[in-house]
């Protein structure tokens, strides 16, 4: 008797529709008729079973559902249609800089796990109102792609940076993640950015004896209603200060990345120098900086300035504030990465699925995958780009006849 189980979707039935949970916050549907022309079908949390359909006409019918379902996907918290990357998905996890893998060259390699918000902060710089679409990986290919970049990095004490366009701790597999990434001899250190509004003990205790050694923690005001503010949506800081302490009392390294935006939370600043002190965690204080597709609620501080005012700052505080990433974080520099095609050239790809940004797609060609802006036409077909833009293999192209 057919039954197909599935450990990270749990199925719920509604009036005429099953409602598919996926990694726990997203969700799709299939239409009760679609089973029904399969067979008889049960419904269980993690299962759907067919008792009275051969084997392999209800796998390849069931399968086939699944895959027109997800391209429905939505994730709850944000409301945005999602792309799911997958090992069979065909898309390569390296080309953008939102979702996958991001190798600039050196011992850290970005994890991008998942986009979405539940933030809407003034100042973000990858503004979520101007991204309809949010995606979300695999977490088994994303560790075996990140063991094909370890291994042509041949090098040890690599640091798997996790990071997003949004909240990582989104991501329902994070531990199992931090756990997988642990077990890779040449990581020596794995560490994640959160905003910390959805942090509980349990979790940092789950993160940490899963092999997580370093939280970034943002938080850019103390004072509650100014926190608020910047956050742009309901934001409890005591909570916030809460969770800080807790991390600060276990065995994993924390830092505070408050952002300064100037005229806005100028005062905050030396607030949170005291915080970092009394939590005896390193702050790493950054400048905010304009975006074209961010939030720009203040003009950016002159660099010169910006190092004016930390070095006076650090004479204030006692402490140190301005860092040597490279030597202070261990950065070294790798093996480059092969680049499979250079600004310019023309090259033929397929588009596979939209992207970020409004009238953007995704493009694959030789194992990475390309942003294409103003693309109007149908997924699968094939185009001809020309490569308009290329660092540290994110890439950018436009159509041409
Ligand atoms: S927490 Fe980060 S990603 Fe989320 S809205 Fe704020 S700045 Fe943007």
């Amino acid at each position: 008797m057919p039954i197909f189980e599935f450990k990270d979707i749990a199925f719920e039935e509604e009036k005429d529709k099953v409602r598919l949970i996926f990694l726990r916050i997203f969700y799709t549907y299939i239409g009760k008729d679609e089973l029904r022309e399969i067979g008889n079908f049960r419904i269980s949390e993690h299962s759907v079973e067919f008792p009275d359909t051969k084997e392999n006409y209800a796998a390849k019918k069931f399968n086939a559902l699944l895959l027109k379902s997800f391209s429905n996907l939505t994730n709850s918290i944000t409301k945005k249609k999602t792309v799911y990357i997958h090992q069979n998905s065909g898309i390569p996890l390296i080309g953008n800089s939102y979702i996958g893998l991001i190798d600039r060259n050196t011992s850290i390699i970005e994890l991008r796990i998942i986009t979405g918000c539940n933030l809407d902060c003034i100042y973000c710089s990858v503004d979520q109102n101007v991204r309809p679409v949010d995606f979300v990986v695999e977490k088994d290919y994303l560790v075996s792609e990140f063991k094909k970049l370890v291994k042509h990095k041949g090098i040890n004490d690599i640091e798997a940076h996790i990071g997003t366009q949004g909240e990582p701790l989104f991501y329902e597999p994070l531990a199992e993640l931090i756990h997988d990434l642990s077990q890779i001899e040449e990581v020596g250190m794995i560490s994640v950015d959160t905003n910390g509004t959805i942090l509980t003990k349990t979790k940092v205790d789950e993160l940490v004896n899963s092999g997580l050694k370093r939280f970034n923690f943002s938080i850019n005001a103390v004072d509650a209603k100014l926190a608020e503010e910047i956050a742009g949506c309901r934001y409890n800081i005591q909570h916030i200060l809460d969770i800080l302490h807790y991390i600060a009392s276990k065995k994993v390294k924390l830092i505070i990345t408050p952002v300064w935006i100037p005229g806005i939370n100028d005062k905050e600043i030396p607030k949170l120098i005291e915080l970092s002190k009394e939590l005896k965690c390193d702050i790493g204080i950054q400048n905010f900086l304009e975006y074209e597709f961010g939030k720009n609620p203040a003009k950016e501080m002159q660099w010169e300035e910006f190092i004016e005012k930390m070095k006076k700052l650090e004479k204030d505080h006692n402490l140190k504030l301005l860092f040597d990433f490279k030597k202070d974080f261990n950065i070294r520099a790798t093996k480059p990465l092969p680049k499979p095609f250079q600004k310019g050239d023309i090259i033929k790809a397929r588009i596979v699925c939209p992207g970020r940004l409004k009238a953007e797609t995704l493009a694959v060609a030789d194992d990475r995958n390309i942003s294409v802006h103003g693309y109007g036409g149908e997924f699968g077909k094939t185009v001809k780009l020309k490569i308009t833009r290329e660092k540290h293999n994110i890439f950018y192209g436009i159509l041409i006849n």
